[in-house]
């Protein structure tokens, strides 16, 4: 496991197989939605079968409360819930530190084919939110804010790929705040399976 693009280092047995079973639960409740994911089936505890995708080299990341990266940059109260989703692109290039990107860069840099992708890219994001917001809020957990990945199949679809899993996401318990998610290891803040044993309780008894 490592954060910060690895500056920061450990590990943690059975992580991975939690991350799939989230995933793949989280990718099936989102297909039930109508999102079209690249998952086609689970295999075993650590191994999914999935559609081939190019994927688009722009992490989507969709904000509800203020903390992380936001309040680092801008300078927001930390745990600000914001007026409205904020969506952001970063650039998927580990040698960069993942720089924040506008539309216009995206344009420029050929990392989508037009303008109307990168609204596709948006609603998509917005649409997932508002799902899993409302499902994770049924659990008493509040979706604070999430990456998410897209990728091109063979007919030119974008599919929802990668994972959704609390290491892309950050969760928040709606009572004490206490944290469920990969901040706990990059905060020190305890056991990270207990953490994501926890989150995967939630998600499959409500
Ligand atoms: O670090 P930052 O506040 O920008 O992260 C926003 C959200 O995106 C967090 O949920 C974080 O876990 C996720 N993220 C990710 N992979 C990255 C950067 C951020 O999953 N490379």
């Amino acid at each position: 496991m490592t954060a910060g693009n690895a500056a920061k280092k450990g590990s943690e047995s059975g992580k991975g197989a939690l991350n799939c079973k989230i995933t793949t639960q989280l990718f099936k409740l989102l297909e039930n939605h109508g999102i079209k994911t690249h998952l086609v089936k689970t295999l075993d505890d650590t191994h999914q079968l999935v559609k081939k995708v190019n994927i688009i080299p722009i992490e989507v990341v969709i904000r509800n409360i203020a903390t992380g990266s936001l309040t680092k940059r801008l300078g927001i109260e930390d745990g600000k819930v914001l007026p409205f989703t904020l969506v952001e692109f970063y650039y998927k290039e580990d040698a960069l530190n993942d720089p924040i990107l506008n539309d216009e860069h995206c344009i420029m840099m050929d990392l989508v084919k037009s303008e109307s992708d990168l609204e596709e890219l948006k609603r998509l994001g917005r649409e997932i939110n508002s799902i899993l917001k409302k499902f994770f809020a049924e659990r008493n957990l509040n979706l604070v804010d999430f990456k998410v990945e897209f990728g091109v199949d063979k007919d030119g679809n974008i599919l929802l790929a990668d994972e959704i899993s609390p290491d892309s996401c950050r969760f928040w318990d709606m009572d004490t705040n206490e944290k469920l998610d990969k901040d706990v290891f990059r905060q020190d803040l305890g056991s990270v399976k207990v953490a994501y044993e926890e989150v995967l309780r939630r998600i499959l008894n409500k």
